[in-house]
C-alpha cells in the first residue's frame, strides 16, 4: 500500500526507523508539526527545532501542547552548529515557506546545503534524516537543483539514500530524500 502523500511518506520513515531517539532536530519548526510528531513516536526524545521567523516560533508556543520536551530556537539552521555538544539520532528538514505565512520568506540554497552539511556530520552512525524538498513556490528551483547535487556527492560508502516522489501528480509534488548514515564495518 502506497502513502497517500510526502508528509505520510515521511512519517512512516521516521516510525519504522524505531532507533532509539535522543536527541533529534527540527531544522525548520514552522507550525511544529514535524516536531510534534517526532515527540509523540519518540517519548524519550528531545528535539531542537530551528525557525528564522518569530511567527512560528509564537505560533508553537501558543499552539503546541507538552513542550517540556522540544527546545525551540530562533535562529538559521545553518548555525545549528553553535548549539549542539553532542550527536543527534534524527533530523528532518521540510524546505519551503511557513505555512499560511508569509511566502516570500523562504529556504534558500545556500544556507540550506550548509545546514545538511553541518546536520549529516552530527548524525550518530545509524542515524535518520529526512528531507521534503517542495518545488513549486517562486524561488524553490535554485534550491532543489542544489539540494539535489549535495545529496548526490555523498559517498556512498558513508550513506545510503533513497529518493521518492508521487511521479504523476500534477504541479510538481515535493521530493522526499532519506538519508541513513551508515555504520562502519
Ligand atoms: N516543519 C514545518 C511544519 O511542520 O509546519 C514546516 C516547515 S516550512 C515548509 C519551512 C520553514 O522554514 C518556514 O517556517 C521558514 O520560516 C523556515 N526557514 C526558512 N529559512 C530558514 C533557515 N535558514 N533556518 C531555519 N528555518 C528557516
Amino acid at each position: 500500500m502506497l502513502e497517500e502523500n510526502a508528509i505520510v511518506l515521511m512519517q512512516n520513515f521516521i516510525q519504522r526507523h524505531k532507533k532509539e531517539v535522543h536527541l533529534a532536530l527540527d531544522l525548520t519548526l514552522g507550525r511544529g508539526k514535524d516536531s510534534k510528531f517526532i515527540l509523540e513516536t519518540y517519548p524519550e526524545s528531545r528535539v531542537l527545532a530551528f525557525d528564522i521567523q518569530e511567527e512560528a516560533l509564537d505560533w508553537v508556543r501558543e499552539n503546541l501542547k507538552k513542550q517540556d520536551r522540544l527546545q525551540t530556537i530562533l535562529d538559521g539552521h545553518q548555525n545549528l552548529d553553535s548549539y549542539l555538544d553532542q550527536e543527534v539520532d534524527l533530523v528532518v528538514m521540510n524546505l519551503g515557506y511557513l505555512p499560511g505565512g508569509d511566502k516570500t520568506i523562504i529556504t534558500k540554497a545556500a544556507t540550506t546545503v550548509m545546514a545538511i552539511e553541518k546536520a549529516l556530520e552530527s548524525l550518530k552512525l545509524g542515524g535518520l534524516f529526512t528531507l521534503l524538498v517542495y518545488r513549486s513556490h517562486p524561488g524553490a528551483a535554485e534550491e532543489v537543483a542544489t539540494v539535489e547535487e549535495c545529496i548526490r556527492s555523498l559517498d556512498q560508502k558513508d550513506y545510503r539514500v533513497q529518493r521518492i516522489e508521487f511521479y504523476n501528480q500534477k504541479n510538481q509534488p515535493p521530493v522526499f530524500f532519506a538519508i541513513e548514515k551508515r555504520k562502519k564495518k
